[in-house]
């Protein structure tokens, strides 16, 4: 760990925190949903498809099944003519025609009022990302999903150093007071996408920038070289195993 372990990756967290908040005030889901379970859908067709792509498929799809219940009325191959133009849209639609079923027959039409991460986890194609996602948006309960772009991020920033999603949001809960959570999601979800792009990362832009030990590391010769010092080797941005895509 670059930073010199727990106590060097709190460093710089608090500050850099206050200016992303700063950077990005308005910072919540793109994804349009009107219940809890219509974001559950929602986050589940989000893997691998950008969040404009969904609301395209999600308008249609609510149109005709608001709910679990007409839902569940949906065969796999229904779903699959209903989310073609979705990344990833056989098992999705496998996943949502056994959830749809589950959550109708346990609960009805919607979820309930008040739900735990085990009972979300349970379902059918829903993991850490997806609970965490449904019970910090559409619950209001604290939890800090990791796409990748907040892997990326983080990673960059030094605040963790985990191999996967889990144990990365298991750093960042560590790290990040309980309150902000879930705006610190959406903070790393918009600077990833805005500012420390993947390939590109925009660090002549970046608010947090001071506390990065990362700063010009990633940036392309092509565009100036950034700040990478003189001999040190490029590193891509971490490519994690089996985060989900934002
Ligand atoms: S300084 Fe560059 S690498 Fe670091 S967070 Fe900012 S954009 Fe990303």
């Amino acid at each position: 760990m670059s930073t010199g372990g727990a106590s060097g990756r709190r460093r710089g967290v608090k500050p850099a925190l206050a200016a992303l908040a700063a950077a990005y005030p308005d910072a919540r889901t793109a994804l349009d949903f009107s219940t809890p379970w219509q974001l559950l859908v929602a986050t589940v067709l989000s893997a691998q498809c950008t969040d404009q792509r969904v609301n395209i498929i999600t308008a249609r799809l609510f149109g005709e099944c608001p709910d679990a219940v007409a839902m569940a009325r949906l065969s796999v191959e229904d779903l699959e003519a209903r989310i073609f133009d979705c990344g990833l849209y056989h098992a999705k639609a496998r996943h949502l025609a056994a959830t749809s079923r589950t959550v109708a027959a346990r609960w009805g039409a919607e979820l309930p009022a008040a739900i735990t991460r085990e009972e979300l986890e349970a379902l059918p194609g829903v993991g850490r990302k997806t609970a965490s996602v449904v019970l910090a948006n559409a619950y209001g309960v604290p939890a800090l999903a990791v796409d990748t772009h907040v892997f990326r991020v983080a990673h960059r920033l030094g605040w963790s150093a985990a191999k996967d999603a889990n144990h990365t949001a298991d750093d960042l809960c560590h790290l990040i007071p309980r309150r902000q959570w879930a705006a610190a999601h959406h903070w790393l979800i918009r600077h990833g996408r805005k500012i420390c792009h993947a390939r590109r990362p925009a660090c002549g832009q970046c608010v947090v920038a001071r506390w990065c030990p990362r700063i010009g590391v990633d940036e392309p010769a092509a565009a100036g070289g950034g700040r990478r010092a003189a001999g040190r080797p490029r590193r891509a941005a971490p490519v994690p195993p089996g985060v989900p895509a934002g």
